[in-house]
């Protein structure tokens, strides 16, 4: 979209002319002869191509691409062990899954091991659970479903209480992280064993550790067996069950929440903020907003690579009910990017809008974006901004 300015056409041109003289050198100085072996070729020739040495420049040279520090461990959950759950569902139809169209397969399904658990680089990212699927095959959210996604269901706009990941009946399924399964079969919604639930079979693991100072739990639901029982011990990978489509599901898939509770209340958090990044790889959080500050829901965001021109489009959360975290107060998040540069457009007041951002390894990348005036890649800042007032749970009826 910028234009060049004309001193920065001639650097270019310049520099172009620099490029294609050394290229024509090079090849004056290879042998005329094609037959000829390149081996036979004179010595000069060959090493004057090798000097200088070629240098090779990581593509990360900003500071934040240092080894990200675990500076954060999770703090252990003080709150005294329940047998039960005393917090029940809203919505009952939260859970409603249609699959959408099929897209291109991946170009490869290898992707690299993740950090160690847990993974906390800043001192607001909170990576502290395992992928509830194994790491040799799809373990990663259906693009077209995120949280926070809507879905159309007889004119009532469904909410997505968590990530979906797609992936063949019968998959097992693992526990993200060390904790106590609090249920295991049908019913979690209504907390009555009710063959109908729309989490079908499902467990509920309590884990051992917490989030300042709330207990996390997370589900895990659709399976088509169930592993463990209420009250059993679990460690982060244990296989809790298998991939089903029990309750509301069109197709096998795990269907993944992360919820955090407070005092009786719990609350929703994207997955995609809690799950390990594979090494190398990292996060994208934004706060899109219209010029007002208001967030702007269901937008098309796409986010392009600069360096394989990969592309993917996040739709922002589907309405103000979805919980945010408190620190990002973000709308979107699209995680299991490769470290390298972006750029991000965004449609906005007829036009749009086009900002570059740099991905980096481990590492949550942020960036807000109001309108026609402001497109900032900085962290919010640590004290509570104005907006960190409103970020209080929603209790569940
Ligand atoms: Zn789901």
């Amino acid at each position: 979209m910028k234009k060049l300015a004309a001193n920065e056409r001639l650097s270019i041109y310049l520099r172009l002319i620099v490029v294609i003289s050394a290229l024509s050198l090079v090849f004056l100085s290879l042998p005329v002869n094609p037959a000829l072996p390149a081996a036979s070729a004179p010595a000069t020739a060959a090493t004057a191509t090798l000097d200088p040495p070629l240098a090779i420049t990581p593509t990360n040279t900003a500071p934040a691409a240092q080894a990200p520090l675990r500076t954060a461990t999770p703090s252990a959950s003080t709150a005294t062990p329940q047998p039960a759950l005393t917090v029940s569902v809203s919505n009952p139809d939260t859970l409603k899954f249609v699959f959408p169209t099929q897209g291109p397969l991946p170009i490869s399904l290898w992707r690299p091991p993740p950090y160690d658990l847990p993974w906390a680089p800043g001192p607001h990212d909170h990576f502290y659970f395992a992928r509830p699927i194994a790491a040799n095959k799809v373990n990663w959210p259906l693009p077209d479903y995120r949280y926070g996604g809507t879905m159309d269901d007889n004119d009532h706009l469904t909410i997505h209480t968590g990530i979906d990941i797609e992936a063949p009946f019968g998959t097992p399924v693992l526990a993200a992280g060390d904790g106590t399964v609090v249920w295991a079969g049908y019913g979690l919604e209504s907390m009555s064993h009710n063959p109908n639930d729309p989490y079908g079979m499902a467990v509920l693991i309590r884990h051992n550790f917490g989030y300042q100072g709330n207990r996390l739990d997370t589900v895990y639901g659709h399976m088509s067996e169930i592993d463990v029982v209420a009250g059993e011990k679990v460690k982060v990978g244990t296989r809790i069950g298998l991939v089903g489509e029990t309750g509301n599901a069109t197709g096998p898939h795990l269907h993944f929440e992360v919820r955090v509770e407070e005092n009786n209340f719990f609350y929703f958090q994207n997955p995609e903020l809690w799950l390990v990044p594979p090494q190398g790889w990292g996060i994208l959080v934004g706060r899109v907003m219209d010029s007002w500050g208001n967030l702007i829901h269901r937008l098309d965001i796409r986010v392009t690579s600069k360096t394989s021109d990969q592309d993917w489009t996040v739709r922002t959360y589907g309405n103000e009910t979805v919980k945010s975290d408190p620190y990002y107060q973000e709308n979107m998040v699209l995680s299991d990017l490769p470290a390298g540069d972006y750029t991000l457009s965004i449609p906005y007041g007829g036009g749009t809008f086009h900002q570059d951002i740099t991905i980096y390894p481990g590492r949550v990348s942020y960036y807000t974006f109001k309108g026609f005036y402001l497109f900032k890649t900085q962290l919010p800042p640590t004290q509570a901004p104005d907006f960190l007032g409103t970020a209080t749970p929603t209790p569940a009826h």
